[in-house]
């Protein structure tokens, strides 16, 4: 798996258990109800931290959870909620359910968040029962169970400009002095496995550029580390093309990048580009440059920009043309002012099926499942509540209508009951 893909396991907190207690009063055997609420348990969610650029902290931390809510106390006193569980994640991941492998969230700007997953809420204590009908209710709730599920994250960076060419093409040097980072640079491909992005300080904006590594032969099928990067290319606003002056065949190696994208993606066919011809420094640069500089022109590319990164010769010319062709661009729908996306999820569906098997019945559904969690059940008026639940959803009447008979065995989550009257 490469640095810009993770899977995780989230876990929400639980609940905690609703008291059950009275208080005491002087002269008065047993007061009123006073069992507090549980606390509710944490979330868990997912939010964007703009100073993150890969996802390798997930490759080395799978398993997340929340914390669980407290108990409720006496004297109505509810218990402590669980902490949320914040999970930081970079500009750019996209979030899926691992099992279904729905989008559940493209967290892109800066604090973009998303619940992933909902704390168990806490059980309500009994002076919630309290009734004009039943003053002294002993019955209180559990908390409600945690929930999890498996999350794949991919990350496509988002960065305003994209620096693409051959390997050595000097694409890291280029990002070194046009900008704050300072990734490595050598004489062969793949020197790092992560894409490095610099932030370039412009007077009225800054410009986050990355450096997009590995686009060899082939790697839009996949081979080497090219595929892995070229998804990142989708979301730059504009490229700059380097191609290397002392290489060979600058016009191949032109040619074959701009096959590669394209093989990619087709959309990367109209993404406005920057040719820039590197290394004129050197002597072989220096004597091939008029030809390639021609050579281009009849393929249809008229400014190719010459520079030495290394030299620094006409860094500012090509500082202020990405500038200008930035802003003459528009924003794209990860760029725009608005404000941060927040993601919930959809409320359960209040949806269960009743089957029959040898052990006799089960229900299974989510909401019941965790009323069932929910109970009390060494306490009688709990279970009373319990029924009157299996009526109001309907499942009572569903295991009639499957031909339930008293004594027949009825299992709901982890719970094994006898079917009554
Ligand atoms: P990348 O693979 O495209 O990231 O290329 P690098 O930035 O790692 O550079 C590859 C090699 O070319 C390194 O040895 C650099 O020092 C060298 N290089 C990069 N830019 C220039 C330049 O402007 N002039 C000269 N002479 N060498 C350069
Ligand atoms: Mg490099």
């Amino acid at each position: 798996m490469y640095f810009d893909e993770a899977k995780i396991f989230v876990q929400s907190g639980a609940g905690g258990d609703g008291m059950m207690s009275f208080r005491r009063e002087k002269y008065v055997p047993r007061g009123g109800p006073s069992g507090g609420d549980g606390g509710h348990g944490g979330d868990v969610v997912m939010r964007v931290n703009p100073q993150m650029n890969t996802l390798t902290t997930f490759h080395h931390r799978i398993h997340y959870r929340a914390d669980n809510g407290k108990k409720g106390g006496s004297a109505n006193k509810s218990g402590a909620a669980g902490e949320t569980l914040v999970i930081q994640v970079p500009p750019g991941t996209i979030v899926r359910d691992a099992e279904t492998d729905q989008v559940l969230a493209d967290l892109v700007r800066p604090d973009d968040e998303i619940v992933v997953l909902r704390g168990g809420r806490g059980g309500r204590g009994n002076s919630r029962f309290a009734t004009s009908a039943n003053q002294a209710p002993r019955m209180a709730e559990k908390g409600e169970p945690p929930v999890e599920r498996w999350l794949r994250m991919e990350l496509k960076l988002i960065a305003d400009v994209g620096l693409v060419g051959v390997p050595n093409a000097g694409k890291s040097t280029l990002l070194s002095v046009l900008t704050n980072a300072k990734p490595k640079i050598a004489a062969y491909p793949f020197t790092t496995l992560e894409p490095n992005l610099g932030v370039a300080a412009y007077d009225e904006q800054d410009i986050v550029l990355a450096d997009i590594p590995g686009l060899i032969e082939g790697a839009h099928m996949g081979v080497g580390l090219g595929h892995a990067f070229l998804r990142h290319i989708q979301r730059t606003r504009l490229l700059v093309h380097l191609l290397d002056g002392a290489s060979s065949d600058p016009i191949a190696d032109y040619n074959q990048i701009n096959v590669e994208l394209v093989l990619y993606d087709e959309k990367l066919q109209d993404r406005p580009t920057i040719v820039v011809f590197t290394k004129m420094d050197l002597p072989e640069a220096q004597a091939q440059w008029p030809q390639v500089r021609d050579k281009l022109k009849s393929l249809g590319v008229e400014d190719v920009m010459p520079i030495s990164a290394i030299a620094h010769q006409n860094l500012d010319v090509l500082r202020n043309r990405i500038q200008q062709d930035l802003s003459n661009l528009p924003p794209t729908s990860w760029q725009l002012p608005e404000a941060r996306a927040v993601y919930e999820l959809p409320e359960d569906a209040l949806s269960f099926d009743v089957i029959r098997d040898v052990s006799g019945y089960r229900v299974l559904g989510k909401q019941i499942e965790r009323a069932a969690a929910m109970t009390y059940w060494e306490n009688p008026e709990a279970i009373m509540r319990f029924q009157k639940i299996l009526e109001t959803t309907g499942v009572s009447k569903a295991l009639l209508d499957a031909g339930v008979e008293v004594g027949d065995t009825v299992h709901i989550g982890d719970f094994e009951l006898e079917w009554s009257d």
